[in-house]
């Protein structure tokens, strides 16, 4: 278990040595500019005697100056996780040497099928997780499950697997061919997301209004060295070659989106944390799971609308027509501005059960506070 109180997401660069096609960064390949210098991170690191988990992203951090000397000296003290496409040998071979284990949380490594295969360099790949994993370190594989992978991705896994490396798949967010992604995955990719629960771990939520420690426990630092409240929310707390004045307690989130691990950092009582299982199960395809979570959520909250509305889209997508018609009556009753139950209920009162014509399909809303929690919106369809 590691020791820290306070964490960070470091975005430390926009540039990196790949150029992946559903890449959401501008990836240039240039030298990194004024990077910050090791006696200033540290500086501000131990600010109140404080220990940092300093989870390092990009862009890739392996291409950041002198990165193996950062991450020694940060791990004097502190903690690090690292993000990256694990290509570059050389330094992976010198962190591997050079960095204890036992000070890095976890290592995610991206495998960009269609760059390595670009490059000739799958069995890079291959090497590089080996010579982290021999050296005691966890890593953790992701493939982005883009839809043009879809047909291929059950080769790529039986491959990997048999040269020893276990491959999570994340769910590709965002339009390809006019389709919105995760909701329009086929079934054979809802399946094997159910098979990874761990999947749906990133999804975005909305927790406008919640009390969080975002800006107080957890922040974010961009390249130039300023402080963001977190993930989500650009405000700006300072910047560490100048001040930095962190939130004393946690407050109120104050906007729609929160991308990133703020699910941990956020206050939530116990039919928000069931609700949110349910919309992670959801987003990776494990209906049975979702729907038990949902149940969940009402034996805490009876009338937390959103799980009356999500169990009411299971109950219509399997033909219970009547039981997803109290429901939407029900959620919508608890909350009559939202439109969404409101069009729900609609729904199955013009759907045919004996014909099965239903119409398009309802979709699921996710409020949780009236004014408070909304969880990303998610078609059905
Ligand atoms: S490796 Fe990651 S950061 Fe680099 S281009 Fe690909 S997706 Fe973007
Ligand atoms: S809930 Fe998310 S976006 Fe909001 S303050 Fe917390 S970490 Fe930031």
């Amino acid at each position: 278990m590691l020791n820290y109180n306070k964490s960070m997401i470091w975005n430390m660069t926009r540039n990196c040595n790949f150029q992946c096609s559903y890449c959401y960064f501008p990836h240039q390949n240039t030298k990194i500019e004024n990077p910050i210098s090791t006696s200033t991170l540290l500086n501000f690191l131990s600010t109140n005697n404080d220990k940092w988990l300093v989870g390092m992203t990009g862009g890739e951090p392996f291409i950041y100056p002198n990165f193996v000397s950062l991450c020694e000296a940060i791990t004097q003290k502190h903690y690090i996780g690292v993000d990256t496409n694990l290509s570059l040998s050389k330094q992976i071979k010198e962190f591997a040497k050079r960095i204890s284990p036992s000070r890095v949380n976890d290592i995610y490594a991206s495998l960009h099928i269609e760059e390595r295969e670009k490059r000739n360099a799958v069995t890079q790949f291959i090497e590089n997780y080996h010579t982290l994993a021999n050296a005691g370190f966890t890593i953790k594989v992701n493939y982005v499950l883009h839809p043009l992978m879809e047909d291929r991705y059950q080769n790529d896994i039986d491959f990997f697997k048999k040269n020893g490396v276990p491959i999570t798949p994340r769910p590709f967010k965002g339009m390809f061919e006019g389709k919105k992604y995760p909701q329009n995955y086929s079934e054979e990719s809802k399946h094997i997301f159910a098979l990874h629960p761990e999947a749906g771990i990133k999804m975005v939520f909305n927790f406008r209004g919640v009390d969080c420690d975002g800006g107080h426990s957890f922040i974010r630092m961009e390249p130039d060295g300023t402080i963001f409240r977190c993930p989500g929310d650009r405000t700006v707390l300072g910047n560490i070659h100048d001040s930095v004045s962190l939130y004393e307690s946690a407050t109120p989130c104050n906007v729609n989106r929160c991308p990133c691990q703020g699910v941990h950092y956020v206050k939530l009582n116990p039919a928000e944390n069931w609700f949110i299982e349910g919309m992670r199960s959801f987003i990776t395809g494990a209906e049975k799971s979702a729907a038990n979570a949902f149940r969940q959520t009402l034996l805490y909250d009876s009338e937390h609308s959103s799980a009356l509305n999500n169990i009411g889209v299971f109950a219509f997508s399997n033909n219970d027509i009547p039981h997803a018609k109290r429901l939407f009556k029900h959620a919508a009753r608890i909350h009559p501005n939202i439109a969404l139950y409101r069009k729900n209920l609609a729904l199955t009162e013009s759907a045919d059960p004996e014909t099965q014509q239903l119409g398009a399909s309802p979709q699921l809303s996710e409020i949780v506070r009236p004014s408070a929690f909304l969880a990303e919106k998610i078609d059905t369809e």
